[in-house]
């Protein structure tokens, strides 16, 4: 298990990672700062713990997107509070929080609330992975796609981030199936979905819109990284081997459509996926395996 200390406070750190030095398989601290969460995104923990000692509203700010970023919710949170405080305790009510503890904080209080936390995520990874996943591939299956794009374009407006969605296209599909058999089809469309999962940042969301045709929704990344980031995995794809029903190795290559929403005039998801499908459509147009933006 990952866990993260949020806190500005060395004895804090030095209290908790005596605690749970040996209870989990990384225990990382990260200071209160502004990239906070873009540090927590890459590390990708199991739990987070964050203390509210910071003087200030900066920590609320933090609690709210932790415990409404759609990639971050899911994360149990527990709390650190200073002192019993009926005021902070109310206040803590407002948020998805998972639990919270009171200092001075004692070691089998926080190893039991972060055995439950992890049960409970265990659980919840579960029947998550039932209910959104495709059974094929692994990647996310259309409904839940088409939930989080929509969620997304919320959170984009609201905070003014920049969102990018890409549409991949698998190209001469048809070929593959018809020369090496379904079973390969099957196959490639899983080793494909491996290979770029492994290539995206954590905060990506990799999901099937159908067929050998996938979605990334790229939160936070403007028009430029979503480009970079994009012609990267084209290559990648393009040198990968990737392996026949018979254990023969053939290649393939892709072509990929982007926009990006600016997170100013609010746009609708159909909007958006008409425009990756009509960037995409050019790449196909242009003659496959490239990569084409086209601006809202
Ligand atoms: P293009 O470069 O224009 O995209 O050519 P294409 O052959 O990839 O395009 P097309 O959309 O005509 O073909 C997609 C093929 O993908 C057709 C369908 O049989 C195949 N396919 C869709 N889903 C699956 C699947 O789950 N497994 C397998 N093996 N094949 C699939
Ligand atoms: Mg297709
Ligand atoms: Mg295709």
């Amino acid at each position: 298990m990952k866990a993260v200390l949020c806190t500005n406070r060395r004895s804090l750190y030095e209290n908790l990672f005596s605690f749970l030095k040996n209870e989990v398989d990384s225990f990382e601290v990260l200071p209160i700062r502004d990239e906070l969460l873009e540090k927590i995104y890459l590390i990708n923990p199991d739990i987070i713990i964050f203390d509210l000692y910071e003087k200030g509203n900066k920590k609320w700010k933090f609690i709210t997107k932790l415990t409404s970023a759609p990639s971050l919710r899911e994360i149990p949170l527990i709390v650190i509070l200073p002192r019993k405080n009926k005021s902070f305790i109310k206040k803590i009510c407002e948020y998805e929080i998972f639990d919270y503890l009171i200092e001075k904080i004692l070691k089998c209080d926080l190893i039991t609330k972060i055995h439950r936390a992890q049960k409970i995520s265990e659980i919840n990874k579960e029947l998550k992975q039932l209910l959104t996943k495709d059974p094929l591939t692994g990647a996310y299956n259309r409904s839940f796609l088409m939930e989080r794009i929509r969620e997304e374009i919320t959170w984009s407006f609201t905070y003014r981030e920049p969102l990018s969605i890409a549409l991949i296209d698998i190209d001469y599909f048809k070929k593959i199936n018809d020369s090496y058999g379904h079973l390969t089809g099957d196959r490639i469309l899983k080793e494909f979905v491996s290979l770029v999962t492994e290539s995206l940042p954590n905060s990506f969301i990799l999901g099937r819109y159908g067929g050998e045709e996938f979605f990334i929704l790229m939160p936070n990344t403007g028009e430029k990284d979503a480009l970079m980031i994009c012609d990267e995995l084209r290559i990648k794809v393009s040198k990968n081997q990737f392996h026949t029903h018979s254990g023969g190795k053939i290649t393939l290559t892709i072509s990929i459509g982007i926009t990006t929403f600016n997170g100013e005039n609010l746009v609708t998801m159909d909007e958006l996926i008409q425009k990756a499908d009509m960037a995409l459509y050019r790449a196909k147009e242009s003659g496959r395996n490239c990569v084409i933006f086209y601006p809202f």
